[in-house]
């Protein structure tokens, strides 16, 4: 008779820092099987990163006085220490990753993908491509940026998404960048820094919101102070009106605008709209919001299929987005705390991460408002 491999404790799918973090988190829970599986390298979506992308928010080791580096994912590390600079590119950021997961010697499987998960009795099934795996719990890490979301607009063939390399390689002349937070800010001034003369077009002006602290919602001071620098060249200019349509026109391409007016873009146009939630094999195991976003409950888990939680940039609690690193990482030690109680585990070693300021249960406080 064949016997069914043992189950894990907890397996996490995906290592970059959602699932690595996590991971962190669960090996400080007293005796608990669980591993991590990648379908590429640990950090993968970091080494597939255009090469000219960097971090915007920044690294710099202060841990010892309290304050943990922003980009960290465990209480004693940081970046800027192991890595020597504070806006990490894509390979600096999974060198990051790797260093980390080897020096606390985590169980990481890579080149397994996971391809479809099954609820069972008690736990999963997870098909995967070097075979099933058996875990009670099961974290989602798989992040979003193989999950570009597209702009709504006629012609959508004829436009890079910003998070494709060819978007980032020198452009002649005139360029329209569609979506003008964070990515399209960085992706004009990237162009602006080379020569080229570059259009943003973005109804909801994000360039201008002045209210709130939040760098979910507003653009962080280095994007600020390079959009400043690029419009100071005369080469960059700000449309506040949402693209409705891409044309070929002539050798270039013509961006017809929500205002009537027409933008011109020698060549392809860029579109910086972000990314959707990814959810891959889990994608049936999640509720959707109104907006969208996956369902969680307060404990980060599935709302139709307990034991199943969620971690990274795809988590969202009410109006709170948990969209980088220094939000995200304020739920690992919670994730692995509920697992651990559940499987009657003691998780006092937890407690370092609470010290370290890298655990928010209280989720009324993550309203980021600041007085000055
Ligand atoms: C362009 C861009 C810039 C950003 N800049 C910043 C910044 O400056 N600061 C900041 O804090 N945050 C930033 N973020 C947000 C956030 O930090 C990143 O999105 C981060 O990569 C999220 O981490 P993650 O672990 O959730 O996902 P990822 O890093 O994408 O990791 C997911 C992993 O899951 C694996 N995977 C996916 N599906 C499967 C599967 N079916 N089976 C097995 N493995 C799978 C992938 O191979 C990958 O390694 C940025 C995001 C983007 C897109």
């Amino acid at each position: 008779m064949q016997t069914q491999p043992r189950a894990l404790d907890a397996l996490v799918i995906g290592a970059g820092p959602a699932g690595i973090g996590t991971a962190l988190a669960l090996a400080a829970v007293e005796d608990l099987r669980f591993g991590v599986i990648d379908r590429g390298e640990i950090g993968q979506t970091f080494l597939d990163w255009p090469r000219a992308q960097t971090f915007l928010t920044p690294s710099f080791t202060a841990n010892g006085f309290g304050a943990t580096d922003l980009n960290a994912i465990h209480p004693k590390t940081s970046p800027a220490y192991t890595l020597g600079v504070d806006y990490p590119n894509g390979r600096q950021y999974a060198k990051y990753l790797r260093s980390v997961a080897h020096h606390f010697e985590l169980p990481v499987l890579r080149s397994t993908e996971a391809t479809h998960v099954r609820r069972r009795d008690a736990g999963f099934e997870v098909e995967t491509s070097r075979g099933p795996v058996l875990a009670r719990t099961l974290v989602w890490a798989g992040g979003e940026f193989h999950a570009p979301e597209p702009p709504r607009i006629a012609g959508l063939g004829l436009v890079d998404h910003s998070s494709d390399a060819d978007a980032w390689r020198p452009r002649e002349g005139r360029l329209v960048v569609i979506g003008g937070y964070e990515s399209g800010v960085d992706i004009a001034c990237h162009h602006v820094e080379r020569g080229s003369r570059v259009a943003i077009a973005d109804r909801a002006t994000p360039w201008d919101a002045a209210t709130g602290a939040d760098p979910s919602f507003r653009l962080a001071p280095r994007s600020r102070m390079r959009l400043e620098a690029a419009l100071a060249t005369g080469r960059l200019e700000l449309l506040a009106a949402n693209a409705l349509r891409v044309k070929p026109d002539g050798d270039g391409f013509a961006v017809a605008l929500d205002d009537g007016t027409r933008a011109a873009s020698d060549s392809r146009p860029v579109a910086a709209t972000g990314f959707g939630p990814g959810l891959g094999p889990v994608a049936e195991l999640f509720e959707r919001r109104e907006d969208g976003w996956p369902l969680v409950d307060e404990e980060d888990q599935s709302t139709i299929a307990p034991d199943l939680f969620l971690a990274g940039p795809s988590l969202r609690h009410g109006e709170a987005k948990f969209c980088f690193v220094y939000k995200f990482r304020q739920r690992f030690a919670h994730v692995a705390r509920v697992i651990g109680e559940r499987l009657g585990r003691n998780v006092d070693a937890l407690e370092a991460w609470r010290e370290a300021g890298m655990l928010t249960e209280d989720l009324a406080s993550c309203d980021a408002d600041c007085e000055c």
